[in-house]
């Protein structure tokens, strides 16, 4: 997958196109011969739709109502599994929940509140001419990276 490609199919708002993301999900599931059942496609469904950048829980509480009989553990094997083939970006905290995108599987930047755990991605280029810099500096080839600002939002700030 070029994620440059992918990123040209960005709507204005700076998500992928869910429904492309969705069809690229299964595709890539199914071209490595996992099933994917009727369970499995509506946490597809949850993650390419999604730029709330849901944990497994958020996950479940979305699915409960129509999967009632879905456990945590059924979610997270999925989770993990489009981690493992580069369909979700897991965000990973120590005190909190992981975090995952599926609308963007691509490095990039994170604004996080520190209050009320909202993250967002803020629409800015500057994240890969970045690693472009760092591999011509250090010669370094690079495959990933992780960008987190932390600080608190808008909503959270006129609380105060
Ligand atoms: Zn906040
Ligand atoms: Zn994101």
């Amino acid at each position: 997958m070029n994620p440059n490609k992918l990123r040209c199919k960005e709507t204005i708002s700076g998500m992928s196109d869910p429904q492309v993301r969705l069809e690229t999900m299964i595709a890539k599931l199914k071209d490595l011969s996992f099933r994917v059942t009727p369970q499995r496609l509506a946490v597809l469904k949850i993650l390419a739709n999604s730029d709330a950048h849901p944990s497994v829980e958020n996950i479940y509480e979305q699915l409960k109502p129509n999967f009632p009989t879905t456990s945590l553990a059924t979610i997270y094997k999925t989770v993990n599994l489009l981690k493992e083939i580069g369909e979700v970006v897991e965000l990973d905290f120590s005190e909190e929940s992981n975090r995952y995108d599926g609308n963007k599987p691509y490095p990039h930047p994170h604004l996080i509140c520190t209050q009320c755990k909202t993250i967002v991605d803020p629409d800015v280029a500057t994240a890969s001419d970045l690693s472009k810099e760092l591999a011509k500096k250090t010669g370094y080839q690079i495959v990933n990276h992780r960008l987190d600002f932390f600080g608190i939002c808008p909503r959270c700030q006129s609380k105060s």
